[in-house]
């Protein structure tokens, strides 16, 4: 996915610096295996590591982080993992390489609602999926995920696949507030709404709106922040600047959020120091530190966002929990299949 542009191929590289289970002891160390990229990680890290003393070795990847820990079991090096989504949290888990994080400090600062109940997983911060509604053809200031369904979408709007975990996420929400039959008539009609047949990334998406391809895209609020700030390619700034960001259901149940998060390994070899790290990661400074680096919404509460993001205006977030979110992530799946949801428009 976009976060994450560290290669696989540096794995190999990396991974024989990582101290053994057995050298571990109670060294003054940490290992961490990050999906999340090392622009927002390693500024972390070292703050982490200035304030501790403790040392951080960390390895970078797109995928098979899970897949490797699993795999070297109970010698896995692996203290840490940090990743997106609710998805890949849950995958965690049911993967068996979690173990309960037992701190006061963390269930102080991680609101129940963004972690596991058994605290298997923890969410660090959190990301609202949002409407970019074009500035010049979208008059409505406010909007509901219900009414992408309405007809007078007709053609208008543009997504991602149907089966990313950004979306499966927010259907999971919509069988929570509806039930799966209802659920499934409203993706039926989102479907016959779009512009275009599901692909890409967010950002996209409201590429789509800049080009008149579609009024209205699906997107994870920080991807404004990301396209206004893009050194790479500057002319995402214009994308962003054809769009006002909606916050959904602000009128009722609120807008539906995900979130990204840590993992304490099962077998950690340094179990003490990677609590350490994930309790400074959901620490005011911690917190700090994600809000103005990815435009990201902090978890813990009186910490704020940056304030190109305070300038979205504020909003409700649904407060469902996200391990409801999690249970229902395999039935939302199904009914983006059932629907034929990545056919398109005209299918
Ligand atoms: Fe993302």
């Amino acid at each position: 996915m976009p976060l994450c542009f560290a290669r696989a191929s540096a794995l190999a590289l990396i991974i024989p610096a990582l101290a053994t289970p057995a050298q571990a002891a109670d060294s003054g160390e940490v290992n961490v295996y990050s999906y999340r990229q090392p622009y927002l990680i390693e500024p972390l890290l070292k703050e982490f590591t200035d304030e501790t003393g403790i040392k951080v070795n960390v390895i970078f990847a797109e995928k098979g982080l899970i897949e490797r820990i699993q795999a070297e079991g109970r010698n896995s090096p692996a203290d840490v993992l940090l990743t997106v989504d609710i998805g890949n949290l849950t995958q965690a888990k049911t993967a068996g390489i979690a173990q309960p994080i037992q701190s006061e400090a963390i269930d102080a600062a991680v609101p129940q609602a963004y972690r596991a109940k058994d605290d298997e997983w923890i969410g660090l911060t959190r990301r609202a999926r949002v409407i970019y509604a074009s500035k010049d053809r979208v008059k409505q200031d406010t909007i509901t995920y219900e009414e992408l369904a309405d007809p007078k979408w007709r053609g208008k709007i543009c997504t991602r696949s149907g089966q990313h975990p950004y979306n499966i996420a927010l259907i999971a929400s919509m069988i929570a507030a509806h039930g799966e039959e209802w659920t499934e008539e409203w993706l039926k009609g989102v479907k016959a709404n779009l512009a275009r047949k599901p692909a890409g990334n967010d950002r996209l998406q409201v590429k789509g709106v800049y080009a008149g391809e579609c009024d209205l895209a699906l997107g994870n609020t920080y991807y404004m922040g990301a396209m206004l700030n893009d050194e790479k390619e500057p002319e995402q700034k214009a994308w962003a600047e054809s769009v006002n960001i909606l916050f959904p259901n602000s009128a009722d149940r609120g807008t539906h959020i995900n979130v990204s998060g840590a993992v304490l390994a099962k077998h950690a070899p340094h179990k003490a120091n990677a609590i350490k790290l994930v309790e400074f990661l959901a620490s005011d400074k911690g917190q700090e530190m994600y809000a103005e680096v990815n435009y990201e919404y902090p978890v813990k509460e009186g910490v704020p966002a940056s304030e190109l993001v305070q300038s979205w205006s504020t909003f409700k977030a649904d407060p469902i929990s996200l391990e409801e979110i999690a249970g229902l992530r395999k039935t939302a799946s199904e009914l983006v299949d059932k629907v034929g949801f990545d056919d398109g428009p005209s299918s």
